[in-house]
């Protein structure tokens, strides 16, 4: 006996009231945010990214007092200190950080966000404070979760996990197209290749593919195709 929620998702009976965790993690620049938020809106349900936390944090200490020193100064106490005008909001289809109760995304994805947000996460009690926002979202509800650790550290019972991997290329491809919105040349894809080598060195100890994730490959499909395999997935984790 089975049943299909309103968000498509295919349950036994006795599972159906359950909320669906669909866990994606993977590398810098793989995707996961955008193809998360597409899954969501197809199986309509919430989508929440944790890097988005881990980023928000970062941008919080750096707008307080004494942030232009190193960031290697920065205590643990004082990043949850700043951590404590984040809020993580449901909006149409993602949960949406606020700072201060405004909305933040550019700030998010600026240079200094992206240089000190590695350190930021690597502090113990930042993970457990983006670990347990990201809990109180899926609390009674279904959702799709994106980060580095939510099929391990964060939902190890996830009905569905998934980990997005691309050549490192074709990621910096990816990226620039998305922020330049034309073609790249090779010498900028060669420049951004090598930042994202780095940043996958910096967050190496928290991207972790769980035993039971399914690997896909994006290097040659395209997100239209990723989002249809993931929710032919979801629609399949009753089955
Ligand atoms: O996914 P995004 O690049 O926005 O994440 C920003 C940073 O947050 C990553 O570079 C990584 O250091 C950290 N992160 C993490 N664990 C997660 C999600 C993000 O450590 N689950």
């Amino acid at each position: 006996m089975y049943r299909t929620l309103d968000s498509g998702v295919i349950l036994p009976a006795s599972r159906a009231e359950r909320p669906v965790v669909i866990a994606i993690d993977g590398p810098a620049a793989s995707g996961k945010s955008s193809t998360s938020k597409w899954v969501a809106e197809r199986l309509g349900v919430h989508h929440a990214d944790s890097g988005a936390l881990y980023r928000a944090a970062t941008a919080s200490r750096l707008r307080a007092p004494g942030a232009l020193g190193t960031s290697e100064s920065w205590t643990e106490q004082s990043v949850l200190e700043a951590a404590r005008a984040v809020s993580f909001v449901p909006g149409k289809t993602s949960f949406e950080v606020r700072i201060n109760d405004a909305p933040a995304d550019e700030e998010l994805r600026g240079a200094g966000v992206t240089a000190n947000v590695s350190l930021v996460a690597r502090m113990p009690g930042v993970r457990a404070w983006v670990n347990e926002r990201i809990r109180e979202c899926a609390r009674g509800s279904s959702i799709v979760v994106d980060g580095r650790d939510m099929g391990t550290a964060v939902f190890p019972d996830a009905a569905l996990k998934i980990f997005l991997i691309a050549d490192p290329w074709e990621r910096a491809r990816r990226r620039l197209v998305q922020r330049l919105e034309r073609s790249p040349s090779e010498d900028e894809i060669a420049v951004e290749t090598d930042d994202i080598v780095k940043r996958d060195a910096k967050d190496a100890t928290q991207t972790q593919q769980a035993s039971d994730a399914i690997l896909i490959d994006t290097t040659y499909l395209t997100q239209a195709e990723q989002v249809d395999r993931i929710v032919a997935l979801a629609r399949a984790v009753g089955g």
